[in-house]
């Protein structure tokens, strides 16, 4: 054998070990606070990661409640990802009760955060930042960069797979721009439950209005409601939707006082069990926005 055979031989053989140790170490546990951040992680992640949902699918973030099952799924994580901008109340004492002393990636670092007031006066900050995709692709990269420092081993790989994904999202961006572009300015209006659309309405030109506001916690006054059946009818609103987390009541009232439809449900704060129709963060997209499209279309 030629020395340079040999030489090359060695490498082989030293780089087939590696890459065996790095698929023999198990994968990083990483608990994500609800399903949409979930898949964003398993996008970056892939194999390096096993994830678990604190919120399952179709779960709403703003009524977690802990069971006693998350303590034990978070004591054992290698990471933490949550939103950050407030979602996570509760989740937040429950991270300090389990005894989690881990690294936590707050995936919105960097999003500009959308605030507004609320009926009673209070300024509050919308947590819904991943409705816009161009917050979705700095929240892969924060990601991608928490799991690097997490698992130094497959950083290299975390890496690539969140550039891959940011520019994936960065492309369902620029899909859903120009569904939205033959649609007149006065027609983008969507009327929804909860108030999780402000993100996205201020990306695509798009004034949302909606019966609660941003948390599903408290329930749409009278006034309130009253104050938008008028606004529906005014505006000639089509249809209300509903969020696939939120009660139905509500929309479904709305849209009988306003005289409009009520729409299939749209995916804002969970996903959809992976059998649903918006099984990943990316799917939410492409879901949603052919059924806002017919309704401003009429
Ligand atoms: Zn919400």
């Amino acid at each position: 054998m030629r020395r340079r055979d040999l030489m090359t031989g060695l490498l082989t053989l030293a780089a087939a070990r590696a890459t065996a140790a790095r698929a023999d170490t198990p994968p990083l546990p990483v608990v994500a606070s609800f399903s949409i951040l979930a898949d964003m992680v398993r996008e970056v992640g892939g194999p390096g990661v096993a994830v678990t949902s604190l919120v399952p699918p179709d779960g709403d973030p703003h009524e977690y409640e802990p069971k006693p099952s998350d303590l034990r799924t978070l004591a054992a994580a290698g990471l933490l990802v949550v939103n950050g901008l407030g979602l996570e109340g509760r989740m937040t004492r429950l991270a300090d009760s389990s005894g989690f002393r881990g690294p936590v990636c707050v995936a919105s670092q960097g999003v500009k955060p959308r605030t507004m007031t609320e009926d009673g006066g209070a300024t509050v900050t919308d947590p819904h930042a991943w409705q816009d995709p161009r917050n979705g692709a700095l929240y892969a990269r924060n990601i991608a960069a928490a799991l690097a420092k997490a698992d130094p081993a497959r950083s290299d790989a975390y890496r690539a797979a969140g550039e891959r994904y940011a520019a994936a999202i960065l492309e369902t961006d620029a899909w859903v721009a120009q569904q939205f572009a033959p649609i007149p300015q006065a027609r983008r209006v969507i009327v929804t439950t909860h108030d999780a659309f402000g993100y996205f309405g201020a990306r695509y030109g798009i004034r949302v209005l909606a019966a609660e506001g941003i948390s599903t916690d408290a329930e749409p006054s009278a006034k309130g409601i009253a104050r938008l059946v008028a606004q529906v009818k005014r505006e000639h609103v089509r249809a209300v939707f509903l969020e696939n987390m939120t009660d139905p009541r509500i929309a479904r009232a709305l849209a009988k006082e306003a005289g409009a439809a009520v729409g299939e449900p749209v995916y804002s704060d969970a996903l959809s069990p992976p059998d649903g129709p918006a099984p990943t963060y990316l799917s939410i997209f492409r879901h949603n926005v052919p059924l806002f499209v017919a309704a401003m279309r009429g």
